[in-house]
């Protein structure tokens, strides 16, 4: 269980999609478990002219249907008592006196998170604004929501901006797949058992596929998501995220730095794509009108000429003594068959094959994120009877049925990991600006090339080139296989 930190959490942004669908939720999930200091107070902060009252409707209305799990009206009575709102327009200054009083009257704590759910640009204003009326004191942590920028130099630039006034043991830069339980666990199953890390390398490993599928479209989110597409909300972080996570070499302990540094080390020994890479190794694609469903074109505020990508497919190499020669593929698209995030090893083939059939389907261990939280380890099976065939069979741990124990939602350990002062899960600027590097030349490409993206029909696996992609080294997607 967390240590409970008596802590003052600035929530700007409070009245935003985000605070309302996710943050305030988990910190009432949080409260709830008996995780929140009973005297931690949540200060939400936005540009609104609302009092405390009106703020708590605008919460009991938006955020409470969110709350799935555990509700009770005692309970709520009891959240809502720590909130407090604040009017801050991040763009007037003045105003950031009376949030200075606010939490400096205050004596019991001096654990102070200030958490930014705004747009980017708000963040050199916010941390400006707050560095002059002292809230950027050793005792404060400021949280960064994604995106961090557009590109390598927006991010260098928004980081630049920010370490003016807070030193890097300060920043939490959320990617909130860091939260996932699931995703963790692949630490504790690597490096807590004897088992699987000797097969963790390029002499049993053929190739690792990392995916992350929605079925969803950009439903009425196309002025967003046609400035973004899907290299920049997925690859860059998530996906590069889930990447480090199993190619990292052991840490020395799970202490910040030592997993940030070797993370960064797998970030480093990527493989950088030239532009013939990015034409050979990597699809964007873009959903098609189908089964009755939009095309991507054809959504909302979407331009009809918009070549922005609803799907990448990428094969990545990492060239350390580990993993070289092993492609790793990463894939992410919207409006697609299924919705998964998973990571999937496949093994190499057996020298000998004693069994009839054992060549058809080598090893092949499947971490699944979502929609379960489960690993799978396909091995050959022998059939009943006589013959000496084997069919592939599941070892399978779903953990939410395994271990007993509350499952907390990204946000919700994340949240509390800022109160508790602990970095681990949080991005270090050194490793987001060598991923960014890491994707410029694809979008430096596609900026360039007069080849438009692939369709793919809404509902299946992507495109036809992305299945080629694979092909070309003998591998198939997991959905094939
Ligand atoms: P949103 O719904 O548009 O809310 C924006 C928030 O910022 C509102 O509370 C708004 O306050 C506040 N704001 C705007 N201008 C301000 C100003 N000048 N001074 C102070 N506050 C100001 O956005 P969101 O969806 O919550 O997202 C917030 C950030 O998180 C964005 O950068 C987004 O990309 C990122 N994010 C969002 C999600 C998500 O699921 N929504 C997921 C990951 C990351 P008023 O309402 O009072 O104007």
């Amino acid at each position: 269980m967390n240590k409970q930190t008596n802590f003052d959490l600035v929530l700007f942004g409070a009245t935003g999609d985000l605070a309302m669908r996710k943050l305030l939720p988990c910190l009432y999930q949080a409260h709830v478990a008996g995780l929140l200091h009973p005297e931690g107070r949540i200060l939400g902060v936005s540009r609104s002219e609302l009092d405390t009252g009106g703020f708590l409707e605008k919460v009991e209305t938006h955020s409470k249907i969110h709350i799935k799990q555990n509700f009770s009206d005692e309970q709520w009575a009891s959240f809502t008592k720590r909130i407090q709102y604040l009017t801050v327009d991040v763009t007037r200054p003045e105003q950031f006196d009376a949030l200075a009083e606010t939490v400096k009257a205050r004596k019991e704590t001096d654990n102070v998170v200030i958490y930014l759910s705004t747009a980017p640009k708000f963040f050199a204003p916010a941390c400006e604004a707050l560095a002059k009326v002292g809230l950027n004191a050793p005792n404060v942590r400021i949280v960064l929501e994604k995106p961090l920028g557009t590109d390598l130099k927006s991010s260098q630039e928004i980081n630049t901006d920010v370490a003016r006034y807070f030193k890097e043991e300060q920043i939490y830069r959320i990617d909130h797949y860091l939260g996932k339980e699931s995703l963790q666990n692949l630490l504790a199953l690597r490096f807590a058992n004897v088992v699987f890390e000797p097969l963790w390398n390029n002499k049993y490993v053929k190739s690792v596929q990392l995916t992350i599928a929605e079925q969803l479209g950009v439903e009425e989110r196309g002025e967003f998501y046609d400035i973004t597409g899907a290299l920049r909300d997925m690859v860059q972080n998530h996906l590069m995220q889930m990447l480090c996570m199993t190619a990292m070499e052991a840490p020395k302990s799970l202490d910040a730095d030592d997993v940030r540094d070797e993370k960064m080390k797998v970030i480093k020994s990527l493989k950088p794509l030239t532009s013939a890479d990015v034409d050979a190794n990597v699809v964007r694609g873009q959903y098609t009108a189908d089964k009755g469903m939009n095309g991507y074109l054809q959504e909302l505020n979407v331009p009809s000429e918009s070549r922005t990508e609803t799907y990448v497919a990428a094969k990545a190499e990492i060239d350390n003594e580990r993993w070289k020669g092993v492609p790793f593929y990463l894939r992410t698209g919207k409006r697609m068959a299924g919705k998964v995030a998973e990571i999937v090893l496949n093994f190499k083939d057996l020298d000998n094959h004693i069994y009839e059939n054992s060549a058809a389907a080598p090893n092949r261990l499947v971490i699944e994120l979502q929609p379960t939280e489960s690993v799978r380890l396909y091995t050959q099976v022998k059939t009943p009877g006589a013959g000496n065939k084997v069919e592939p069979t599941a070892l399978a741990v779903d953990m939410g049925q395994a271990i007993e124990g509350r499952r907390a939602e990204a946000y919700e350990r994340l949240l509390l990991d800022v109160i508790n002062g602990k970095l681990a899960l949080f991005n270090r600027r050194d490793e987001l600006e060598a991923a960014w590097e890491w994707v410029m030349p694809i979008m430096e490409n596609w900026e360039n090339s007069p080849v438009p993206p692939h369709g793919y029909a809404a509902h299946s696996w992507g495109p036809e080139a992305a299945r080629e992609l694979l092909a070309r080294n003998g591998d198939k997607w997991h959905e094939e296989q």
